[in-house]
């Protein structure tokens, strides 16, 4: 189940931003771009354009004091895989996630579904 659930949060990260609360796009935006150096103007400019200001930036931080990057995913993962089955591209078959929001193949039991 572990790798699954490894796939699920790169599907959920990439196709179901729409599904998730303006709190958790901002911290899936924050975990992305801390990893960039600070002085980047880029980097600056698109943070500026996420509104990750660095006074929410040190809110966040708080956040991560408690809990681990992991864990946040696995908790948002959870409420949108609960709260929007129905949405997600899940073979017809397995019931696993598809590689890709459009995919109709099961990259897990090779099922089709074209
Ligand atoms: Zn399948």
């Amino acid at each position: 189940m572990h790798d699954q659930n490894k796939y699920l949060t790169k599907y959920v990260l990439r196709y179901c931003r729409n599904f998730m609360t303006d709190e958790e796009r901002l911290i899936c935006d924050y975990l992305l771009y801390k990893e960039y150096p600070t002085n980047n103007y880029k980097v600056k400019f698109i943070k500026y354009k996420l509104g990750l200001t660095p006074k929410i930036e040190e809110a966040l931080d708080a956040i991560f004091e408690t809990k681990t990057k992991e864990e946040f995913y696995k908790e948002m993962v959870e409420r949108i895989v609960k709260n929007h089955n129905s949405d997600l591209n899940l073979c017809p078959k397995c019931n696993e996630v598809a590689r890709t929001d459009t995919a109709k193949q099961c990259r897990f039991c090779s099922h089709d579904w074209h």
